[in-house]
């Protein structure tokens, strides 16, 4: 089976993690702050902060903004389940602005509808998690001048967008938003086996998601009640977490950060034998926005199924009968039975729906080689043919 995505791992990769497993230190050593180093130098931000996943970046990202029970916060419903979780976890409700028909993005034009019948209502949003799908930055000017015109926060899931830029700057730079979220999960940009980051610019905010990702503790006397009983002493000052990154899993994902602008490019070769080999057949290819460099996480097809006599399902099964990894990305969050028990129902986002009946993520890693894609294509010329 060719898998829709893959890590790449160097024998660098493997010694870096096997110089740590020889040191004094396996987790709060020194491999994590030069990973966050590292990163935030890479994005021009100032601030990061290593967490064991970017679903905990998520968490930790809301509740440093300040979202909790009585707040709406509002993402896109053609994400993972992560981007709409973390606002239930700190007790806020959720609502999904639906999505752009060429970027698979959410829309700006559907955004700023629901912001004036929510100001109408009073119910505006308190955070925004835009998701830069398959690394494809969201249109982070419009939202920007929304949220300060409205006044919410933006938290970026940038979980696919690591090694993207937008307006000339990195994906991460926190020019457009509050904070932005990694993820370095095997299938992702770079990874850490598990793992993830939240950056900003905000050193209040930075403070925050540090104290958080570690029980809510704290070491520095100026955040204290009072000075320190003594050379052991800590405060827990907030209730936080266990979400510390390892230092194993941070020395890989230095070593990876090495490799990142050739992962990318890579995945961009991909892109381009896939968009030669495809031109011609019944599908939508990705569309880049010319105001940004994607990633290019995932390589998304949309079948033009009124030219195809097959199923979406029939051309999905059979790719993956011709041992093609194939996958959807996404459902609809709020088709989920659990999101359904709070209330969703089918038809909310139109776009949304009519995208997962069309989506389908082709096989797209750094490597990929050329005879795989061809294997790729012609196990769906044969799925599509009429
Ligand atoms: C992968 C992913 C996450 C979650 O990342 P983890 O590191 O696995 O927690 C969140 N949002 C999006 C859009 C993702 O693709």
């Amino acid at each position: 089976m060719i898998p829709y995505g893959r890590q790449t791992i160097s024998e660098a990769d493997i010694q870096a993690v096997v110089e740590v497993l020889r040191s004094d230190f396996l987790t709060q050593g020194p491999a994590v702050p030069a990973f966050e180093s590292a990163v935030a130098n890479y994005c021009g931000a100032q601030y990061a902060c290593a967490v064991n996943s970017a679903t905990s970046a998520l968490h930790i990202a809301c509740l440093a903004l300040g979202v909790g029970k009585g707040d709406r916060v509002w993402t896109s419903p053609i994400t993972f389940v992560a981007s709409a979780n973390c606002a239930l976890y700190c007790g806020a409700t959720i609502d999904f602005v639906d999505i752009d028909p060429v970027t698979y993005n959410l829309s700006v034009e559907r955004l700023e509808e629901k912001l004036v019948q929510a100001e109408a209502t009073t119910k505006l949003p308190k955070a925004l998690i835009c998701v830069h799908l398959c690394g494809q930055p969201c249109d982070m000017k419009a939202i920007h001048a929304l949220a300060k015109q409205y006044g919410f926060k933006i938290i970026e899931d940038a979980s696919h967008a690591i090694g993207g830029t937008y307006g000339g700057e990195p994906i991460g730079s926190g020019r457009y938003s509050d904070i932005s979220v990694f993820s370095f999960h095997p299938v992702k940009i770079i990874t850490t086996g598990e793992g993830g980051m939240a950056l900003t610019n905000n050193p209040e905010l930075a403070k925050c998601m540090e104290r958080l990702r570690s029980h809510g503790i704290t070491r520095d006397t100026d955040e204290m009640t009072h000075a320190p009983d003594g050379p052991w002493y800590y405060q827990q000052i907030d209730l936080g977490f266990n979400y510390r990154m390892t230092d194993m899993q941070a020395a890989l994902g230095l070593s990876q950060m090495q490799r990142l602008t050739e992962f990318v490019t890579k995945r961009h070769a991909v892109a381009e034998c896939y968009d030669k080999l495809l031109a011609g057949l019944p599908v939508i290819t990705p569309a880049q926005h010319s105001d940004s460099y994607s990633a290019l996480h995932l390589y998304v097809i949309r079948l033009q199924l009124n030219a195809i006599n097959s199923t979406h399902r029939e051309v999905f099964d059979s790719l993956r009968a011709e041992g093609i990894g194939v996958n959807l990305h996404y459902i609809p969050v709020y088709r989920q039975p659990y999101y359904e028990s709070l209330g969703f129902k089918a038809g909310q986002c139109p776009e949304a729906e009519q995208y997962y009946a069309e989506a389908i993520s082709l096989p797209m890693y750094p490597g990929l080689t050329e005879l795989q894609q061809n294997q790729v294509v012609a196990a769906l010329k044969k799925a599509v043919a009429v």
